[in-house]
């Protein structure tokens, strides 16, 4: 085992301290990085308070991996020494049914998919995400990075990069469509960028008023204040998707009434509450809903790739490790544009 730092909580209703702690030696088919940032996701917060049920303490949260590379085990082909790379979600799955070999490891069949943190990996040992200086995984799961962006606004691709822009594919989206992308955070942010890019008509769903100018700088078409009962009115039968990045309970019939004939409403969010539905507002216009979960290994590099070629990055606020407590009130307060990225030189 070799020695990590990072921080940690060790119940529910804790805040993050500093915790030390170890990590595996380096094995033949390991990668190990030097972590350079960390992305603040509101899934972190969730795991952090056991909000999805109970969660494995002590805990290193943190799913938005990158940093450099400074060790690989003697069978590893696809990285060096010295690369940059990332990690997110997932460090391990079984790799062998057809869900992972189909490169849909977030749906691994088997029962053998690992999260990065709040799990138990292969070798029985708890996993420890991000919020560290450094990490080793299995090098299947590592993913290259482009040294031509800046790296901080990298970081969240790894998560809410991926969440939106695997779905935004799976249905593809593009010129023709009109888009609602529902909560303007971390997730949404993204998800707005990406509709753009594939040349849909964006309009963000927000229950921030003071978010309008920066929903039309990320390039969105529309704003919309959810919290305005005319506002909402004149978006009646009007969207073919919507991508819902909500991250607490909500009204998902206000939104289902906004779908035009054969109209699909994407979760992404995971608000801690079953949802609830009325049946007609699916019944009408033949609406459909569905969810989506991160996405595949090959899907990710092709994510990161499409980033790096089209210049596109997670808007960011840079924040000092002995921050993060904070970070997660102004999260809650939906106070952040539009992502938290921990700097991991102030651990
Ligand atoms: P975030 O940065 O906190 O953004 C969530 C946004 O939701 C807020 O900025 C706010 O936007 C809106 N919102 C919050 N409370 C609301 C309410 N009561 N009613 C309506 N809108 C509300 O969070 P995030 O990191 O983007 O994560 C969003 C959700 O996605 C979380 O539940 C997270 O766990 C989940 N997630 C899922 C996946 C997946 O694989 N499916 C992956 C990552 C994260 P406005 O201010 O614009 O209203
Ligand atoms: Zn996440």
């Amino acid at each position: 085992m070799t020695a990590a730092k990072g921080y940690a909580v060790h119940h529910a209703k804790d805040t993050l301290k500093p915790w030390d702690f170890e990590r595996r030696e380096v094995g033949p088919n390991d990668v190990q990085i030097e972590i350079a940032y960390c992305g603040v996701c509101h899934s972190d917060i969730h795991q952090v308070r056991s909000e999805w049920g109970p969660s494995i303490y002590p805990m290193v949260p943190g799913h938005e991996i990158v940093g450099r590379i400074t060790k690989v085990g003697s069978a590893v082909t696809r990285f060096k020494e010295g690369q940059l790379a990332g990690v997110g979600c997932m460090v391990d799955s079984c790799q062998e049914c057809g869900n992972c070999k189909g490169g849909h490891e977030q749906f691994c069949e088997t029962g053998k998919l690992v999260w990065t943190y709040n799990a138990i990996g292969r070798d029985g040992l708890p996993t420890y995400g991000g919020y560290s200086n450094r990490i080793v995984v299995d090098q299947h799961f590592v993913l290259s990075v482009s040294d031509k962006l800046p790296l901080s606004g990298v970081a969240p691709l790894l998560c809410a990069g991926i969440t939106t822009y695997s779905p935004l594919r799976k249905w593809k989206i593009s010129k023709g469509h009109r888009v609602g992308v529902l909560g303007l955070g971390g997730l949404g942010h993204m998800a707005v960028k990406f509709a753009v890019a594939f040349g849909a008509e964006v309009t963000v769903l927000s229950t921030s008023p003071n978010k309008e100018q920066d929903a039309l700088k990320l390039g969105a078409h529309k704003f919309c204040v959810t919290k305005d009962a005319e506002q909402v009115k004149q978006l009646t039968n009007y969207f073919d998707f919507i991508i819902d990045t909500v991250s607490a309970p909500h009204n998902y019939d206000m939104y289902l009434k906004m779908l035009r004939m054969n109209g699909v409403h994407i979760c992404v969010g995971i608000p801690p509450e079953p949802i609830q539905i009325t049946g007609f507002m699916l019944l009408t216009n033949g609406r459909s809903i569905t969810g989506s979960s991160i996405g595949g290994i090959p899907e990710t590099q092709e994510m990161l790739d499409f980033c790096a070629q089209h210049n596109i990055t997670s808007d960011v606020e840079v924040i000092d490790i002995s921050y993060i407590n904070d970070a997660y009130e102004r999260m809650i307060k939906n106070d952040v544009k539009y992502r938290f990225v921990i700097d991991m030189k102030t651990l």
